[in-house]
């Protein structure tokens, strides 16, 4: 097993861990090590899909890891089965079948016929680092189970990666949530697809989250969520830096030398900082570099040398342009608090929604000092449009946040993500 193994990046093997986790094969730790406890959890794996354990990772035992990490298989009917019978064969429910085959009929057997059936476990990871690469497949992979959902693309990274934005519901209340903007804060990403994950299962399902239901919330709104606006970023912290990068050098000497950035880039890939680069007090926003300390691309808190001169922030201001969002949520790590003004321009009905955001979430509304309080999409967005937006710190620590503080911050912020779409 350890020849292909060491071909594997942490990060794949942290996605294999994630795997065997929620297939009940493995109880330790996704860290991303290929220790004695994944090997036997693998076997296990091995074993009950009829696949001998092997020295290296097999053909089969590979198509059989990537099937279950995509969440579906296709499948061709036999000659006198029912959807029923198919959905038991593969734990899951004639529903979810049916969803994912728009046009395919609950008592129409039509032997012959290939389908997609997905499988009973969740896609979204919530024990694992959360990279592009992973987001990307998942995005996939839900848009595959549930093709009533929206997938497109707000533009691109300085890298080109693609600035996904998943479009939930059909109503006339259009809302918009984001996550990373800031790098070390990619549990976000998670925070929003397992959000897409939950309502769109819901929805198939026709059962409530948080005693709402959700058909009624898919007529009602229509929940635009990107869940990663800084991917280059993200991949930084968590793949470290590859020698194929175009900044490569100059990465390393916006980061004072090093070339650890796990635990201190929170910039896009140009060292400009996102949440400092949209059009509102900017320039203050830029005055205020040298209280920092700041003379030019970095880690933090460098604001560009325009408002939205980064393509990242560019696309999301454009997206936003492009609709008339009721509110917007911005999602950021940590502190457990929710800023919700903007110098004067605060809409006056933002402090009764917060109060409500508080109450469901337990974290506290709070307002930005110094700094912080110019040139941020939220700042943007209630200064052009007059409409409430929030900035959302979830979780409490140091940046990045350990991925083990995901089923808190997701049982905190499942009430306002669902309250902000018809609030
Ligand atoms: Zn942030």
């Amino acid at each position: 097993m350890r020849a292909l193994i060491q071909g594997l990046s942490e990060s794949e093997i942290m996605e294999i861990q994630g795997l065997l986790i929620r297939l009940g094969y493995y109880r330790g730790e996704a860290d991303g090590k290929f220790g004695r406890l994944t090997e036997q959890a693998l076997a296990g794996f091995q074993r009950s899909y009829g696949a001998t354990p092997e020295e290296v990772i097999g053909e089969d035992t590979c198509k059989m890891l990537w099937k279950f990490l995509q969440g579906y298989d296709t499948y061709t009917i036999k000659p006198g089965e029912i959807i029923d019978s198919v959905a038991v064969r593969f734990s899951t429910t004639a529903n979810r079948i049916l969803a994912a085959n728009p046009g395919l009929a609950e008592d129409v057997r039509v032997e012959g016929q290939n389908i997609v059936v997905p499988y009973g476990i969740n896609v979204v990871d919530t024990n694992i680092n959360y990279t592009y690469e992973i987001m990307e497949k998942n995005i996939q992979s839900l848009r595959t189970r549930y093709p009533f959902i929206e997938v497109g693309t707000a533009g691109k990274s300085v890298l080109g990666r693609y600035l996904y934005y998943i479009k939930l519901g059909s109503g006339p209340r259009e809302v918009f949530y984001n996550g990373s903007h800031h790098s070390l804060e990619w549990i976000t990403s998670v925070l929003l697809m397992k959000f897409v994950e939950n309502y769109s299962k819901a929805y198939v399902d026709g059962t409530a989250l948080e005693r709402r239901n959700v058909r009624d919330m898919w007529r009602e709104s229509t929940i635009y969520v990107m869940p990663m606006v800084n991917p280059d970023g993200v991949d930084l912290v968590i793949n470290g830096l590859q020698s194929g990068n175009p900044y490569y050098n100059d990465l390393i000497r916006w980061n004072k030398g090093s070339k650890n950035f796990s635990r201190v880039w929170q910039a896009n890939i140009r060292g400009v900082d996102l949440n400092h680069n949209y059009d509102a007090s900017w320039s203050m926003s830029k005055a205020a570099e040298g209280v920092y300390g700041i003379t030019g691309p970095g880690p933090t808190r460098f604001s560009g040398t325009a408002p939205e001169s980064e393509p990242e922030s560019r696309a999301v201001a454009d997206f936003t342009r492009k609709h008339a969002f009721r509110l917007v949520l911005a999602y950021h790590s940590q502190g457990e608090l929710i800023y919700w003004t903007y110098s004067d321009k605060t809409p006056l009905e933002s402090s009764r929604i917060v109060q409500h955001f508080a109450r469901v979430s337990g974290y506290k509304p709070d307002q930005t000092s110094g700094i912080a309080s110019y040139g941020g999409y939220k700042d943007w967005f209630i200064d052009k449009f007059g409409k409430p937006g929030f900035t959302i710190e979830v979780g409490r620590g140091t940046n990045p946040l350990p991925i083990s503080q995901f089923s808190k911050i997701y049982k905190d912020n499942i009430g306002i993500l669902l309250m902000a779409a018809v609030i």
